[in-house]
């Protein structure tokens, strides 16, 4: 009872441990050395995920910043001539939109690059997920937007895969009703499965 009602907490309370989370790790990521030579091993990782092979429509995102590093497995996707989409922000919405490669991209929504073109209206398979951290049970910390919690429940059902580095994994990280929360985690050294076994 007591911590609950603690005059010591705001009543926010939740927003503000999400806010100190958020400066703390984006501070180490800035500066993270490793975020090349381990964004290899989380695409690494990512596709020993065989399943991934019998679907075609992936959403990723652009790196932004020192997040890891999905071009790669973009260029790897289009190889082998999978549908590939980025987010497009426009207003609070995150919107998909197909790719043929990583050059027709422009400057949009906090200065991430985003493609332009008609909106894919088709069934999205698989949605890789950036984030400031994750915890093991598949929670996920954004940037304070809520863009992908809006969006994640538009497209379901869909499979979904947040990538991070190992420090970016947090025991446990505060959460709303509202966030929506991953099936699998891989970082360059693990892959958290956060669904049940029966399910993909
Ligand atoms: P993030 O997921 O980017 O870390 P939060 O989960 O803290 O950010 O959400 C940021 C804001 O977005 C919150 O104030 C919340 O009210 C709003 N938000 C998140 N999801 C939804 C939703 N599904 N519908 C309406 N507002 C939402
Ligand atoms: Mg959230």
């Amino acid at each position: 009872m007591g911590a609950f009602f603690s005059p010591d907490l705001p009543r926010n309370w939740e927003v503000t441990l999400k806010e100190e989370i958020r400066k703390k790790i984006l501070a180490k990521r800035e500066v993270y050395p490793n975020w090349e030579e381990d964004s290899l091993k989380v695409l690494k990782n990512l596709l020993t995920l065989s399943w991934l092979y019998d679907y075609n429509v992936f959403m990723l995102y652009y790196p932004h910043r020192k997040e890891v590093d999905t071009k790669p497995i973009i260029n790897h996707l289009l190889n082998i001539s999978k549908i590939v989409l980025l987010p497009k922000v426009k207003g609070p919405d995150i919107l998909p939109i197909q790719i043929h490669d990583l050059e027709n991209l422009y400057i949009g929504y906090g200065g991430i690059k985003e493609p332009r073109g008609d909106v894919y209206e088709g069934k999205i398979d698989v949605v890789i997920v950036p984030a400031v951290a994750f915890d093991m049970h598949g929670y996920r910390l954004g940037y304070g937007k809520g863009y992908y919690d809006r969006f994640l429940p538009k497209i379901e059902p869909v499979i979904k895969v947040g990538l991070a580095f190992d420090f970016q994994i947090l025991d446990k990280i505060p959460h709303d009703l509202h966030d929506v929360k991953m099936d699998y985690i891989i970082t360059p050294t693990q892959i958290y499965k956060t669904k049940k076994e029966d399910q993909k």
